[in-house]
């Protein structure tokens, strides 16, 4: 098990958003979150790479327990990597310069090692040939498709992507799935937020649906999507169908 979460439970002031989540997630998994909106999606993925601090429970990444004071939280950071819902590129950096950028200045890497790595990851999106352009040359979906290079280039164990297709024009979102998928294929552990419930059923390995701070159900993606037991899940389903 590579993340292993423990009764997190997460308050904004008297708001009670996380009350007690509890699943694992194994190496290579990837594992689709769906849920209403509110229900706390965002905000256990936001626990998970410490953007929020949890309110009680255990989070333990890849050996680490974040409420252990010990913890280096910016070494876990690095192995946790995130991709948005707005991609949050520097626009005046190039699409090179925004997948280089971290590694240099928080992981030393050499400029000239970065540059080779961030090409290979821009090949790897399918957007080595954008590499001196600017982001407002891009569309939104290669904008997200440089977002996921950049979050790789930092080498992350555990990819977290929060809605990463809600943003674009309908005809945008295929590309962008298209990059997840074959990252799931290569072996990533990926947790991903997302009402893309083709996507949930073909790439991941489990889905988990959130509703009201709490994990109502989860399962294998055809069970849970196509066989719900809970009526707040065959509820949600209807709608997003
Ligand atoms: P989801 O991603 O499932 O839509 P969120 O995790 O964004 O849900 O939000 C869950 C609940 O927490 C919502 O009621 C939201 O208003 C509240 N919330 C989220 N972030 C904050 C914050 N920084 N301060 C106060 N309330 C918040
Ligand atoms: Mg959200």
């Amino acid at each position: 098990m590579i993340i292993q979460v423990t009764d997190l439970k997460k308050n904004y002031g008297s708001l009670q958003v996380l009350k007690g989540i509890t699943t694992q997630v194994a190496e290579r998994e990837v594992v689709c979150v769906i849920g209403p909106s509110g229900s706390g999606k965002s905000t256990f993925l936001r626990c998970l790479n410490q953007l929020e601090e949890m309110t009680a429970g255990r989070i333990v990444i890849d050996g680490h327990d974040l409420s252990d004071p010990r913890v280096d939280i910016n070494k876990v950071r690095e192995e946790v990597g995130m991709v948005f819902q707005r991609f949050n590129l520097f626009p005046h950096k190039t699409v090179l310069e925004n997948v280089t950028l971290a590694p240099i200045k928080v992981k030393k890497m050499t400029p000239e090692d970065a540059r080779k790595q961030g090409l290979a990851l821009l090949k790897k999106v399918g957007l080595e040939d954008k590499a001196d352009v600017y982001p407002d040359r891009l569309s939104g979906g290669q904008m997200q498709r440089v977002a996921i290079a950049r979050a790789l280039a930092m080498n992350p164990k555990v990819m977290l992507f929060d809605e990463p297709t809600s943003a674009l024009d309908p005809e945008l979102v295929g590309e962008v799935l298209t990059v997840m998928k074959n990252l799931a294929k290569e072996g990533m552990t990926m947790i991903v937020v997302t009402h893309e419930m083709g996507f949930a059923r073909e790439v991941s390995d489990r889905v988990i649906f959130m509703d009201q701070g709490v994990i109502m159900e989860e399962g294998a993606p055809e069970a849970l999507l196509s066989n719900p037991k809970n009526e707040r899940l065959r509820a949600f389903l209807r709608k997003t169908s």
